[in-house]
């Protein structure tokens, strides 16, 4: 069924609580009546899920599509692994349990972040040691230009670090489904040292990771509806050896991780917090970074997204002052 609305508010659509109307906002959980939207779109879409990662910086948009696609299933297995096939339109954190409670192991680490399953591509989600393209084993999606299905293998989606192939094509593909390749046997990635922490000895199960992880997801992170925020706002930056070295010899706290490429990972939250940015807000007050995650910008309340960019760029600018290294935003702006 297809719902086509002008003039559409996507206040309660974006968990910034940012203020900006769709002209024209459609949703269908029917995918003939999206190829067709598709099709017939003259202007540039906005493909939305749940809204948790992205910054509404222009007040209006053309056209906003919003996949409301549902289902979940198990489309093959072999005697180590499920195929699950999960549509777009399911919540992130639906398709956890739903694995959790069949004994398929692979997702928990990703215990309740927030979203829908068609963007966990986008960015290839990420948290406490695990990522989306650990269990992702094929996406398929509609080209937005001429609503034609094309199916992406794993390789084809260039996955990198808060990265793929679609965050780097946005408004191309409208993601339809996410097929994952889940294991038939708990495998515990305890790769975030945290984490281990959090278990209860000798009883480590899907159940009790999940558990845990959500217990630290509640004790650090914002609740949306209650304060606006999509979550980490900046990635963690990637350096050098050679700049990662002589950063750490002046400042022989910085946290450093390997990365991808002989690269270094420093900490985003590190650094805005050396710059005193913690728990500091904007000349107006409506902006800030969260006092218990510097990495998260929130508002305060009817802050506009122009003004959560400004607070955004001053960060950016004085981490690049200090430590010579420039940090790029995570999040979507729109
Ligand atoms: C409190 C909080 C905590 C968070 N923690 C994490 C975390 O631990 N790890 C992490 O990686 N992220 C985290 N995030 C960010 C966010 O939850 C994820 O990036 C999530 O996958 C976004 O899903 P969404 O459906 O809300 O996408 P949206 O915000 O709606 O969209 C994000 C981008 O994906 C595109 N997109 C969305 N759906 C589709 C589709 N079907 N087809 C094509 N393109 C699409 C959009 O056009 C946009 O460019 C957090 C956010 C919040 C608010």
């Amino acid at each position: 069924m297809i719902h086509i609305r002008k003039k559409y508010s996507l206040l309660s659509h974006n968990t910034f609580g940012i203020s900006a109307t769709a002209d024209t906002f459609v949703v269908s959980d029917n995918m003939n009546e999206l190829r067709d939207t598709l099709r017939t779109a003259a202007m540039p879409v906005l493909v939305l899920g749940g809204g948790s990662n992205l910054l509404f910086v222009s007040d209006t948009c053309p056209l906003v599509v919003h996949p409301a696609l549902k289902g979940i299933e198990l489309t093959g297995e072999d005697s180590e692994t499920v195929l699950v096939r999960a549509c777009s339109g399911e919540v992130w954190d639906d398709l956890v349990t739903w694995s959790i409670a069949r004994n398929y192991s692979g997702l928990e680490n990703l215990s309740l972040i927030p979203g829908n399953v068609g963007a966990c591509p986008v960015q290839n989600i990420g948290a406490y040691g695990a990522e989306a393209q650990d269990v992702i084993e094929s996406v398929e999606t509609l080209h937005i230009a001429d609503g034609k299905q094309q199916p992406f293998s794993k390789q084809e989606c260039r996955f990198g670090y808060r990265d793929s192939f679609f965050k780097q094509n946005r408004g191309k593909y409208l993601i339809v489904s996410v097929t994952f390749r889940l294991s038939k046997t708990f495998v515990p990635n305890l790769a975030y040292s945290g984490l281990k922490s959090m278990l209860p000895n000798g009883n480590i199960s899907m159940a009790t990771v999940r558990e845990a992880v959500v217990k630290m997801r509640r004790q650090k992170l914002p609740d949306h509806p209650l304060l606006g925020n999509a979550g980490s706002f900046f990635k963690n930056p990637a350096v050098s050896s050679q700049q990662a070295e002589a950063l750490k010899s002046e400042y022989p706290a910085l946290p450093l991780y390997t990365a991808a490429g002989g690269l270094n990972k420093l900490s985003a939250a590190w650094l805005i917090e050396q710059c005193g940015w913690k728990g500091k807000r904007n000349k107006q007050g409506n902006v800030g970074a969260y006092d218990r995650q510097p990495l998260i910008l929130v508002n305060y309340g009817g802050a506009s997204g122009k003004e959560v960019l400004d607070f955004a760029s001053e960060i950016i600018r004085s981490v690049e002052e200090k430590f010579g290294v420039r940090m790029e935003p995570e999040v979507n702006m729109i």
